[in-house]
C-alpha cells in the first residue's frame, strides 16, 4: 500500500458467503496489508460478524459491521451493502432469513437442472457437502473442481448464468425492503458496484434517483478495478443524487489478484466519503489515526 491507496475498505466476504476464507483470516490478511477499517459484507447473512470482530479487535484495526443484500429491481438483480448495521435487528434479521429461505429452494432447483444437463452427482454434493448460505459462487467451484469447467468463470457461463441450462431466477427483496432493513438497523445503504450491473445511463440513473428517495445514503465510487477516470465519473453521478461515496475491493478470494486489500485508490475529495457523517462516524472516528 502506498499514500494513494486507501486504508479503508467497506465491502469483502468470507466462507460466511461465497468468500474462500474464514472471517478470521479475511481481517488478518487485510491488516497485514494496511487495512485500518474494514467492513465484511456477506451475502445476505451477518453470521460471520462475531468472529470478524473479534479478529479486528486482536490486530487493532475497526471492524464495521455491514452485509451485501440481494435485491430484484425491475427484474434486474442488484446488491445493496449496509454499513454500520446493529446485527441483531428483528426486521434485518427476518428479511435475511426470508431470503435463506429462497437461496436454499434455489440450489434444490439448481442441483436438479444440473442433473438433467449431466452433471449426475449435483445432488449429492448439494445433500452432502453444500453449504448452509449456498450460492451461485459454490456451484462454479464444485463444478471447477469435477472437472466440468476450467474456472468458476466459465461455470457461470455455460451452467449458471441467466439463460444457462441450470439458471433458476429468484425475485430477491424489494429495494424499498432493502433500504429500509438497513436503516431500521441503524446502517447506511449503499449502491454496491454500480457498473457492474450492466446498465444503461439511463437505466442506472432511474435506479440511483429510487434509491435515493427511498432513504439511500451512499453508491461505491470505487471497486474492485477502478481507475480515476472512472473513479471520477462515479463520483459525479453519486454526487446528482446528493448520495455519499463508498469503497471496498469486493474481496472474495486471494488466488484472485485484482481483489486484494490495499489496492484500492483514495477517494478525490470533491465526494462526502460515507464514513464521516451520519451511522458509520461513530465507527469510524474512534479510530485515532484517521
Ligand atoms: P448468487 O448471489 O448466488 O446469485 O451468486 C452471485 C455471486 O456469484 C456474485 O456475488 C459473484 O461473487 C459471483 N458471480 C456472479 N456472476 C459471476 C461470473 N460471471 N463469474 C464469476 N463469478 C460470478
Ligand atoms: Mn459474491
Ligand atoms: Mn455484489
Ligand atoms: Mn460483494
Amino acid at each position: 500500500m502506498n499514500a494513494h491507496h486507501s486504508p479503508i475498505d467497506l465491502h469483502c466476504h468470507s466462507t460466511f458467503s461465497d468468500g474462500t476464507l474464514p472471517p478470521e483470516q479475511v481481517v488478518a490478511q487485510a491488516a497485514a496489508r494496511g487495512i485500518t477499517v474494514l467492513a465484511l459484507t456477506d451475502h445476505d447473512t451477518v453470521a460471520g460478524l462475531p468472529a470478524a470482530a473479534a479478529a479486528a479487535q486482536s490486530a487493532g484495526i475497526v471492524l464495521v459491521p455491514g452485509v451485501e443484500i440481494s435485491v430484484t429491481w425491475n427484474g434486474a438483480s442488484v446488491h445493496i451493502v449496509g454499513l454500520g448495521i446493529d446485527p441483531a435487528s428483528p426486521e434485518l434479521s427476518s428479511g435475511l432469513a426470508h431470503i435463506h429461505e429462497q437461496r436454499a429452494e434455489r440450489a434444490r432447483e439448481i442441483a436438479r437442472k444440473l442433473v438433467k444437463a449431466g452433471v449426475t452427482d449435483a445432488d449429492a454434493w448439494l445433500t452432502e457437502q453444500a453449504p448452509h448460505n449456498c450460492t451461485r459462487m459454490h456451484f462454479a467451484r464444485f463444478l471447477t473442481e469435477t472437472g466440468r469447467a476450467h474456472s468458476p468463470g466459465q461455470a457461470f457461463k455455460r451452467f449458471l448464468s441467466r439463460g444457462k441450462s441450470a439458471y433458476v431466477s429468484v425475485v430477491w427483496a424489494s429495494l424499498a425492503d432493502a433500504v429500509n432493513w438497513i436503516v431500521d438497523a441503524g446502517g447506511a445503504a449503499v449502491v454496491a458496484h454500480p457498473g457492474r450491473y450492466n446498465f444503461s445511463a439511463g437505466r442506472l440513473r432511474q435506479l440511483l434517483e429510487e434509491f435515493a428517495a427511498l432513504g439511500g445514503q451512499a453508491m461505491e465510487v470505487n471497486y474492485g478495478g477502478c481507475d480515476r477516470g472512472q473513479i471520477n465519473q462515479l463520483c459525479a453521478l453519486a454526487k446528482r443524487f446528493k448520495l455519499a461515496g463508498s469503497l471496498g475491493s469486493d474481496f472474495h478470494d486471494p488466488a484472485l489478484p485484482w481483489t486484494r486489500f490495499g489496492q484500492l485508490l483514495t477517494l478525490p475529495d470533491t465526494i462526502q466519503p460515507v464514513w464521516q457523517q451520519g451511522p458509520l462516524a461513530r465507527f469510524v472516528t474512534q479510530h485515532a489515526s484517521l
